[in-house]
């Protein structure tokens, strides 16, 4: 471009003679120069390749942690915006006052520098322009007076090749701090602990003096030394009348008491896994919010102090934005430094059992295809599924509970009752939806424990699920980088469940709140779930509000389960902790229910909308539309007579001589409950046994194998099916069929097996003594031999 606008004057047509001459001369010497210039330039290109130190910084841009260069320097990028104009200003003046005006080198300094060299014999380096010294830096060399022309000749071709802000910046980047310190950025960070925007004028002013001497200017050694050779910079400063007089007074005053220091290693997990992940990349611009994690690593680190006597040394946290979808704070391990007990692992990358978790997200989904709603009434008896006998936490069966009873406090045999209704594969299918990666993986394998925690999770992904209760349902990726936009978002279940799910898990009257939190002022008003894996390994809690979603793991990384390890205990402390410390100034709104809400009267007896006979209403909520609407059936007529000793079916009631009364009727499997727990229940009447009909409502109910499964077994291993029924408190014995040929008679609670020859359609039949026979189909599949 430069040579362009000078050229542009020889052009001028019609010179008289001899001064054509010269122009003709100047113009072909130009020329000349140009060509052999764009030769050089071609065969001599620049190579600007900086290695820089990656850098990893929070949402402020402060710097959380950092790398070394691959050639070990810590030179951290410094960008065009963050340069600090103090310093801009006083590197000008002190080193090339008229950067802005040469074409990289300074003719009249040069000449000057020349003379004194070769007349007087005395060498200066005040001709060295920032744009040779940047070329000096870029290509370093013995200072020989060849090496002088070709930093000269990179200095031109800098110019040519670069803004004066781009060179202005390479110098910056490049200018050395003694050690392996390059550039001023990592200066100000490992002397300063601040970002370069933030120096005052004596630190700007030390920034610009060390280079000069970066051996013999050592901070933290040299630091007097420094202060004397800096005020004397000041001082001409104030001649040139730079700075405002005040500020040059402040300056010359302030002490210089730094030292160097390590680079910052905040968030060591979360900063090593974005280094990893962006590997080429100088600055890792992240959302991590510097406050929020300086108190979750202190909190954390605090808290598992006081676990370590009891033999539980690690914990890990993801504090999630639900706004922004953005990761705050990321505690990989609570302390990084802990060699012993694996601190260096990444627990929140770490696939581990979720326990309890889940729950909240099968329910809400059980919600959404109108199976169940809150105060729905729901068996909690001792199960048999194919040979899965799920039992609850604290061993003890309710009989009946309300769904939200059950959520909230944790109960497993319901949780399996709703999966098994709702289907394995489809809930898996959703939990793959949810970014589950690893059930995802294991699909094949996993069955109805898997709500209790048979398989496996990431904190990540479990906290970002309770994140998704926060948003309406909607399932939002993680953001980490300021870059990253939020992505499209996932329905995962309806606002109206979600909904649903909070009111049932902001509930206190539950087993899973600390001991003594009640008492506590400082309870904050979240929505959590405690989760604690088989052979007490995994202690969680993952908590939430409109804010912040936060998820807590407590353990051992070896594995090693320990017996006062549970999610109540071990994890909600943290929990709790943490929202009162990172949230403590958020205002107490709360989720306001959604469209698609609404609410109904039920029977509290059965939780399905109220009939004529029942008496005990209660208030539920439920999504219209999909919510099933059948009446309460918690009581049944029956004419029974007189004497009330005998029951009739229409087939056998007398015309006259009975009366109709109302009976509980209960399900198969309550009565087997109340029978072996020896609970008193309102039985009816033995039926008239004078009465030819057979009683299909009470046909035995097979409850293994489950009807219409396919059941898929392995050859070698001659692998039998069970067979069970519930029947009739009055029934002695049952015969079982398969596909109408006799197998074998049993005792009401006998369970039977039999093994498949072939592969195929099974007919599974089941007929009590008093005639009444169910069916049941299946299909059996081989694998293997
Ligand atoms: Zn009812
Ligand atoms: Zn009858």
């Amino acid at each position: 471009m430069q040579l362009l606008t000078l050229r542009k004057p020889f052009r001028k047509p019609h010179l008289p003679g001899r001064r054509a001459k010269v122009a003709l001369v100047l113009l072909l010497l130009l020329l000349g120069c140009s060509l052999s210039f764009a030769l050089l330039n071609f065969l001599f290109p620049l190579q600007v390749q900086l290695a820089y130190s990656p850098v990893i910084t929070a949402s402020d841009g402060s710097v959380i942690n950092a790398f070394l260069s691959p050639d070990d320097k810590w030179r951290m990028q410094l960008e065009q915006e963050e340069v600090n104009p103090v310093l801009k200003k006083a590197v000008l003046l002190k080193e090339d006052r008229y950067f802005y005006y040469h074409p990289g080198l300074n003719p009249v300094a040069l000449v000057r520098a020349f003379l004194n060299n070769t007349i007087r014999g005395k060498t200066t380096s005040g001709a060295s322009t920032i744009t040779m010294q940047v070329a000096r830096l870029l290509y370093p060399k013995e200072r020989t007076y060849w090496h002088k022309l070709t930093e000269l000749y990179r200095a031109l071709q800098l110019e040519w090749h670069y803004s004066k802000d781009e060179i202005l910046l390479l110098y910056f980047n490049l200018v050395p701090f003694g050690g392996n310190i390059e550039g001023v950025k990592a200066a100000s960070v490992l002397y300063f602990h601040q970002s370069p925007k933030q120096l005052s004028l004596a630190q700007a002013v030390t920034l610009a003096v060390i280079p000069n001497k970066p051996s013999s200017l050592r901070i933290g050694v040299q630091n007097q030394r420094i202060v004397a050779f800096r005020n004397k910079w000041l001082e001409y400063y104030r001649q040139e009348q730079a700075f405002p007089e005040r500020e040059i007074e402040d300056a010359l005053a302030e002490p210089l008491e730094a030292t160097r220091q390590e680079a910052p290693r905040v968030a060591p997990h979360f900063a090593y896994r974005m280094h990893r992940q962006y590997r080429h990349q100088a600055i890792i611009n992240t959302t991590l919010n510097r406050q929020a994690q300086e108190k979750v690593e202190k909190l954390a680190y605090n808290y598992l102090q006081q676990l370590r006597h009891k033999n539980i040394h690690n914990a890990s946290v993801l504090v999630l934005n639900n706004q922004t979808h953005a990761v705050e704070a990321y505690l990989g391990s609570a302390d990084f430094t802990d060699a012993a007990h694996g601190g260096q692992v990444d627990g929140v990358r770490a696939i581990r059992s979720p326990g309890s978790t889940l729950k909240p997200y099968l329910y809400a989904t059980a919600f959404d295809v109108g199976l169940i709603t809150p105060k729905t009434v729901i068996n909690d008896v001792p199960i048999d599924y194919a040979g899965y006998r799920p039992e609850n936490y604290f061993g003890n069966y309710s009989g009946n509970i309300t769904i939200e009873q059950a959520l909230a406090t944790s109960l497993n045999v319901p949780a399996v009752k709703v999966l098994d209704e709702l289907e394995v594969h489809r809930f898996i299918r959703k939990l793959s939806q949810a970014g589950f990666s690893q059930i995802r993986k294991e699909s094949s394998q996993l069955g109805l424990s898997l709500i209790l925690g048979g398989c496996g999770v990431k904190l990540e992904e479990l906290t970002n699920l309770f994140s998704t209760f926060a948003n309406q349902g909607r399932h939002t990726p993680i953001r980490w980088l300021q870059s990253d936009t939020s992505a499209a978002q996932t329905p995962l279940v309806s606002p109206a469940a979600a909904y649903m799910v909070n009111q049932i898990l902001t509930q206190l009257k539950r087993p899973d709140l600390p001991h003594n939190a009640h008492n506590s002022a400082r309870l904050p008003k979240i929505a959590w779930k405690t989760g604690t894996s088989y052979g007490r390994k995994d202690a969680w809690s993952i908590g939430y509000n409109k804010k912040y979603t936060i998820g807590v793991w407590v353990g051992n990384f070896s594995g090693e389960g320990v017996p006062e390890l549970n999610g109540t205990d071990s994890a909600t402390p943290l929990l709790f902790d943490l929202f009162n410390t990172i949230d403590y100034d958020s205002p107490e709104t709360w989720f306001t229910a959604p469209k698609g809400l609404s609410y109904r009267s039920v029977c509290v007896e059965s939780g399905k909308p109220v009939n004529s006979f029942c008496t005990s209403h209660t208030t539920d909520t439920y999504i219209p539309g999909i919510s099933a609407v059948a009446k309460c059936t918690h009581l049944k007529r029956v004419a029974v007579s007189a004497d009330g000793k005998m029951a009739y079916c229409t087939s056998c009631q007398p015309n006259a001589g009975f009366e109709e009364k109302w009976y509980p009727n209960y399900a198969p499997e309550i009565l087997t409950f109340f029978d072996s727990e020896h609970i008193p229940y309102q039985q009816l009447p033995l039926h008239n046994p004078a009465c030819s009909r057979i009683f299909q409502e009470f046909a035995p109910v097979i409850t293994s194998p489950t009807a219409e499964m396919e059941y898929i077994l392995e050859r070698n291993e001659h692998q039998q099916l069970m067979l069970h029924a519930n029947t009739h408190n009055e029934v002695k014995q049952v015969y079982w069929y398969i596909n109408n040929k006799f197998l074998k008679a049993a005792s009401p609670t006998e369970k039977i097996f039999f093994e498949p020859e072939k592969a195929g359609h099974f007919k599974i039949s089941c007929t009590d003594d008093q005639g009444r026979n169910t069916d049941s189909h299946i299909t059996i599949r081989f694998i293997g031999g």
